[in-house]
């Protein structure tokens, strides 16, 4: 609901230096000077006190503040109220009044002036219009350059400078190990290994337990906790004036719901956490193990052979495994060395060509032949 209230505003007699005339006269009361545009122009608003302790209450006199635009008289330039037929000053008739019948003036001089009337200690959030700051990320260009110019490939000339060998011999062994695994796990009677071949597994003497296997998350009841909320709370008045071009002001304010924000309890569902346990079984049973092992290391094709372990007995065997290298020279001195298996390693021969891929930024990635004409 809007309330208006009507008051009168100052003006300052620019002959006689008079401070702080009411607006409705319209003469100096120093001077007796009539008053002119420029000096209506300069009129200042009623204060928030005028407007508290001079608001115009009586009747005639409010119809003479919102009579209309004063106009100016065009023989003396005296400001006259809009009722008035003749000027006032010098008599003229109002049909010369410069500009027409005087200039409407109706600005709204003090925008929304906040004025904080309930719930004293709750101030209003400052800067609520506070200027707000963007910051744009501008993406930079030119990473697909960099990828293209770090991984563009080009060939090298090359020739097979070595080719080296590594064969492993392992000498295993059947072995009791201690075992475990969730679930339900029985006794079972094994065989041992003849010549080291034809064993099977034993599982002996199973011991089974509830074990810690993993932490389950439940609803436990509730739980209070703080939150923020929104709330209407009470009025705030937003309050404009505007001249009436006579001398008198207006000021209009009306109500306009206030938002608080409070901190609230809260409830939710709580969660707590308990442990699962499960059936586990750890047990014995037997598995090939590495005892020892022998390398032999050797170049070129000559000679590739596995080292032995002489007798073994029954419960042992060997396994064999192999590794394979070859070494390719470029630019004189720099060399290139790839594991390959063993069917490659035995297609080359030392001091043939081949053709590397090499790349910028992670140098030589591959090798392979020459292709026909290459
Ligand atoms: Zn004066
Ligand atoms: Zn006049």
């Amino acid at each position: 609901m809007a309330t208006s209230t009507t008051a009168w505003g100052r003006w300052d007699c620019t002959r006689c230096g008079k401070r702080d005339i009411s607006g409705r006269e319209k003469r100096c009361p120093a001077c007796g000077d009539p008053r002119e545009q420029h000096e209506l122009d300069a009129m200042r608003p009623p204060s928030e006190a005028d407007f508290a302790a001079a608001a115009i209450t009586d009747a005639s006199e409010l119809r003479l503040a919102h009579e209309g635009p004063d106009w100016t008289c065009g023989y003396c330039g005296s400001n006259n109220r809009a009722g008035a037929g003749v000027c006032g000053s010098c008599g003229g008739a109002r049909a010369a009044a410069a500009g027409g019948g005087g200039r409407v003036r109706a600005q709204v001089l003090a925008a929304i002036d906040e004025r904080e009337d309930v719930e004293a200690g709750l101030r209003p959030k400052k800067g609520r219009w506070g200027r707000r700051l963007r910051i744009l990320a501008v993406a930079g260009a030119g990473a697909g350059g960099l990828g293209y110019w770090g991984f563009s490939e080009h060939d090298l000339e090359a020739r097979l400078s070595r080719l080296e060998w590594e064969h492993t011999t392992h000498l295993e062994g059947w072995q009791d190990v201690r075992r475990g695994q969730w679930g339900r796990v029985s006794a079972r009677p094994g065989k041992a290994p003849v010549g080291g071949a034809g064993e099977v597994a034993a599982i002996e003497s199973p011991h089974c337990y509830d074990k810690h296997a993993r932490d389950e998350r439940y609803a436990c009841g509730s739980e209070s906790y703080r939150d923020t909320e929104s709330y209407t709370c009470g009025t705030r008045q937003e309050c404009s004036t505007r001249s009436n071009a006579n001398g008198s002001f207006t000021r209009t304010c009306r109500s306009v719901s206030k938002t608080c924000t409070r901190s609230v309890t809260k409830t939710r569902t709580k969660y707590c956490t308990r442990p699962i346990y499960e059936l586990w079984c750890d047990y014995t049973t037997q598995e090939w193990a590495q005892v020892r092992e022998k390398t032999v290391r050797g170049e070129g094709h000559e000679g590739l052979r596995f080292d032995d372990f002489g007798a073994l007995a029954d419960d042992q065997r060997t396994t064999q495994s192999g590794r394979y290298a070859l070494t390719f020279t470029y630019d004189d001195d720099q060399t290139y060395r790839a594991e390959v298996p063993r069917g490659e390693y035995d297609a080359w021969s030392i001091g043939e060509r081949a053709i590397l891929s090499f790349e910028r930024l992670r140098g030589v990635t591959g090798y392979r032949r020459p292709r026909a004409g290459e």
